[in-house]
């Protein structure tokens, strides 16, 4: 339900680039094959052949790295195992792309993924146009146009042309907000203007109206980053043994107590169904998975449903208080289709995971990302975790391994965003 905006240029959020050792779509080099085509020509061919030499050489130094990612890359080598890193979900309001780079480059974060631009004729242009002008370093997906969804048939019309339109323009995937199932009325958006008085009054996270928009998404290749539910005690009664009582007393609204709103359980189990309908659309359920609290379930959902994946935002403190060695175990046996990221929030102010009643700062983001670091990083036990408001406890730090933490940081994410990063990986072996 975003508004505004005109239109931008159409072209490639990240693709377009001074960057040599960038390729976009799939992840292969499209400089490295020409490289590698040059077959054994003689002289006329020498001077090309020599310049790719030099290319591919460049591609294992250090040098390499383009300049619009080099405080990213030298803050990451310093603060992480790690150089590169991608994060998945962010969300940068139009002005603050330059901002949320700030933050981006003091945190070794390379690339971002902007949740929530808007969608064509909503937002998105200016978004993309913002992300263009300041070196394409921040990714934009597009959203849902609720205006029309008491009319099935005009709504899924508007949001298939959105989605066709948008990847056009460069988007590169497709984000929900929880708002399906907890906020979007099946009567139609004018309905919004009255309280609901039961979850019959809802969209269901799995309404047929919303099936033709699944499987353009699939179509387009655009990954469907869908948030449902939130946490469990969020639909828990707010009183003090609520532990999430202080988060909840900030932000009363956050609460899903009561008759008027679904269940929790029903919720995952309609988004299960839309993941095990859809096995050609490839799904992340945010939040790991949704559901925190429940790593088996998120496991077993991983394991039925090879178009699923997870993004980690915003739960470390949440899956951090399971057993170190089981959430290490799950990370590894997994870490091919687990996403870093935070739900870092950039505008005028900052949303760290969550919001207290105090404006965070830029040192606090740091904080906030070394919290991740160390968890991910290193076997320390009873640490603190990134999100204070989230939680009144210790997590025990869960040692990945190099290559998982790559996967976790950052390959994933290219696969899944068809792009091209650290210029090492492109070398050949
Ligand atoms: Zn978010």
């Amino acid at each position: 339900m975003n508004g505004r905006s005109e239109r931008g240029p159409e072209d490639d959020a990240v693709g377009a680039t001074d960057n040599p050792g960038l390729s976009v779509s799939g992840g292969d080099s499209r400089t490295d094959k020409r490289c590698l085509s040059v077959a054994p020509v003689p002289a006329t061919r020498l001077s090309l052949l020599f310049v790719c030499a030099l290319f591919l050489c460049a591609c294992t130094q250090e040098g390499a790295v383009p300049s619009k990612y080099r405080r990213a890359v030298e803050a990451g080598t310093k603060k992480s195992k790690v150089a590169w890193k991608i994060d998945f979900h962010a969300h940068v309001a139009t002005m603050s792309f330059e901002r949320a780079q700030r933050i981006m480059d003091r945190n070794g974060i390379a690339l971002a993924v902007n949740l929530t631009p808007g969608f064509p004729g909503g937002g998105l242009e200016t978004a993309l146009m913002m992300s263009h002008l300041t070196g394409d370093r921040i990714v934009n997906f597009v959203n849902i146009d609720w205006e029309d969804v008491g009319d099935p048939a005009r709504f899924a019309e508007t949001n298939v042309r959105h989605l066709k339109r948008a990847k056009a323009m460069g988007a590169r995937g497709l984000k929900i907000s929880k708002a399906l199932g907890l906020g979007i009325p099946a009567a139609g958006i004018e309905a919004a203007m009255k309280e609901h008085t039961s979850a019959s009054e809802l969209l269901r996270v799995d309404d047929p109206r919303l099936d033709p928009i699944w499987e353009e998404a699939g179509r387009q290749g655009l990954p469907v980053s869908i948030h449902t539910a939130d946490p469990v005690v969020f639909f828990h009664a707010v009183t003090p043994s609520n532990e999430r009582y202080r988060e909840l007393s900030v932000h009363p609204h956050w609460s899903f107590f009561g008759p008027q709103w679904p269940k929790f359980e029903d919720l995952i189990g309609q988004l299960r169904k839309v993941v095990a309908s859809h096995p050609a659309t490839l799904f992340v359920g945010v939040h790991f998975g949704n559901f925190a609290e429940n790593p088996s379930f998120v496991g077993k959902m991983l394991d039925e449903f090879p178009n699923y994946h997870i993004d980690v935002a915003a739960r470390v403190p949440e899956f951090g208080r399971h057993d170190a060695g089981k959430m290490r175990d799950f990370f590894v046996k997994y870490q091919d289709r687990v996403l870093f990221g935070t739900d870092l929030g950039v505008g005028r102010s900052l949303m760290l995971g969550s919001g207290g009643d105090t404006e965070p700062t830029e040192d606090d983001a740091e904080k906030f990302y070394d919290a991740h670091w160390r968890y991910f990083e290193t076997g320390d036990r009873r640490i603190d975790h990134p999100t204070p408001i989230q939680g009144d406890w210790k997590i025990d730090a869960i040692d990945l391994p190099v290559p998982v933490l790559e996967k976790l940081y950052y390959k994933n994410a290219e696969k899944l965003l068809g792009v091209r990063l650290n210029p090492v990986d492109l070398a050949p072996h």
